[in-house]
């Protein structure tokens, strides 16, 4: 069993296609998105599409909820509330009903898969005092893995709060680990190319994949559609 794991598409299109074309030459049984299917980028419904056509399981993202909840926007940044106001207006009823239904979290044989923490769907595991918190909450709740996104930076978190950046790891079958696959849409981590992950069940393994795609296509149509500027060149440095 093998399961591809992306997260934070943000409605970058040329990106998602990327991944997806990507992920045509491995193996794998499903896909699961980790939330944002939208938010900043400048496809939302084409994006939404996608993730039912290709029945990609979802869960819901910070800026789902706030793209239904419009009293949620007063907590985010600038940027995110003006990209969600223009996504608001150029996403159809049908794909707005489609991310309301949205589960929070999804479970697996064990796996635990959340968009911001165990704890909290709208928190950053980035400090290792969430990430040890966030460790004892899936001891508790009986899980060994969970992956999360949100932080758009690609890496695991071990039992004791440390961090680290992976390509191809194998995991130990006794120990506790928080995974992120990184953002498809908006990296963070100074690398622009996209970023997702191949779970091996068997080898219990996990494989990180990082996928160039054609970030000017994606920034010219964030300028032609009014998106803020910002949004766009920031994909060319992946922060
Ligand atoms: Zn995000």
């Amino acid at each position: 069993m093998k399961i591809a794991i992306l997260s934070d598409i943000h409605s970058n299109l040329e990106a998602l296609i990327s991944v997806l074309n990507n992920l045509s030459k491995e193996s794998f049984d499903f896909i699961i998105s980790l939330g944002d299917i939208v938010g900043y980028g400048p496809d939302p419904e084409k994006c939404v599409d996608i993730i039912q056509r290709e029945k990609i399981i979802s869960i819901k993202g910070n800026h789902e909820r706030m793209l239904i909840k419009p009293e949620d926007r007063i907590f985010a940044n600038e940027l995110a509330r003006r990209a969600i106001e223009w996504t608001e207006e150029n996403l159809s009823l049908k794909s707005k009903i489609f991310l309301e239904s949205l589960p929070e979290k999804y479970e697996y044989e064990g796996l635990l898969f959340v968009h911001g923490s165990p704890l909290n769907p709208d928190e950053y595991i980035i400090r290792r005092r969430v990430a040890i918190d966030s460790i004892q909450k899936i001891k508790e709740d009986g899980f060994k893995l969970c992956f999360f996104g949100h932080t758009h930076l690609p890496g695991i978190f071990y039992e004791d709060g440390a961090f680290s950046y992976f390509d191809k790891t194998l995991l130990e079958g006794e120990k506790y680990y928080l995974i992120n696959p990184g953002s498809v849409g908006q990296p963070r981590d100074r690398n622009p190319k996209s970023s997702y992950l191949i779970f091996d069940f068997q080898e219990y393994s996990v494989n990180l994949k990082r996928v160039e795609y054609n970030i000017t296509n994606t920034v010219e149509k964030i300028q032609n559609y009014g998106l803020p500027e910002e949004l766009g060149t920031r994909l060319y440095y992946g922060i």
